[in-house]
């Protein structure tokens, strides 16, 4: 399988494509959307979070192997109920491990080799299938649902970015240095908007939403209310 794969052809369903950089709220934003409307929700930062993961805990580096890994790995995104989420692999349910920040470190320097990326897209694509869906990452508009209905990217100024994603870490009972953290989030934005594969971009024809002086109840409700006008259309 490759990146330039044929899309799935998309038929009635509806698909909102929701990228941006960590932290500019798009999971909240999602789950929420998801919940309001009934859609499917995959967080496709779950699949590349999982191979970081799988790679810290084996200290496996190799793109090979890397790549293998993401082909096989057992991995599952379930619905528990109403905008609620859990993450497997195999029996192991990750949900919580794959938020940590050092597996966000990992998963943007697997996500950086292209033969992850292939091996990762058929999940992608046919997650879902059948139902309404919304899904949220780098590259969905761009790559993985380029004829999705809607395209949002949802930003937010880095500072603010990083105190949303201080207080997460925080609320978790995780040590948190502001500086180091913003720091941190500044090379993940490098690396993931200047790779050479499927870079995080705003896909043409995106809605730009910038978060940075939005509640997270505004930022839902951006979103919430372009799906609205979107459902009316159709
Ligand atoms: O969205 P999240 O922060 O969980 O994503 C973790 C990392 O996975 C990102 O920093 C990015 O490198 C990678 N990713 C990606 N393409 C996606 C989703 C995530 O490259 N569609």
């Amino acid at each position: 399988m490759t990146i330039m794969e044929a899309v799935v052809p998309k038929g009635e369903r509806i698909v909102v494509a929701v990228d941006g950089p960590a932290g500019a709220g798009k999971g909240a934003v999602c789950r929420s959307a998801a919940a309001r409307f009934g859609l499917s929700y995959l967080e496709t930062g779950a699949l590349y979070r999982a191979v970081g993961l799988i790679a810290t805990r084996t200290g496996l580096t190799g793109t090979l192997e890397l790549a293998r890994i993401a082909a096989t790995m057992p991995f599952a995104y379930r619905a528990l109920g109403a905008g609620c989420y859990a993450a497997f692999l195999g029996e192991e349910e990750v949900t919580l491990a794959l938020r940590a920040e050092e597996v966000g470190q990992a998963a943007s320097r697997v996500a950086a080799l292209s033969e992850v990326r292939a091996a990762l897209l058929g999940f992608q694509r046919r997650y879902g299938a059948g139902t309404d869906l919304i899904l949220d990452g780098r590259d969905v508009g761009t790559q993985v649902w380029p004829d999705a209905d809607l395209k949002i990217f949802l930003t937010a100024s880095l500072e603010e970015r990083a105190r949303r994603r201080a207080l997460e870490l925080q609320e978790r009972g995780e040590a948190v240095n502001l500086t180091e953290l913003i720091a941190r989030m500044a090379e993940r934005d490098a690396r993931d908007a200047g790779r050479a594969h499927a870079p995080m971009a705003a896909a043409p024809g995106a809605v730009v939403v910038d978060t940075t002086a939005m509640t997270l109840a505004e930022s839902c409700q951006a979103v919430i209310d372009r799906i609205a006008r979107l459902m009316r259309r159709s």
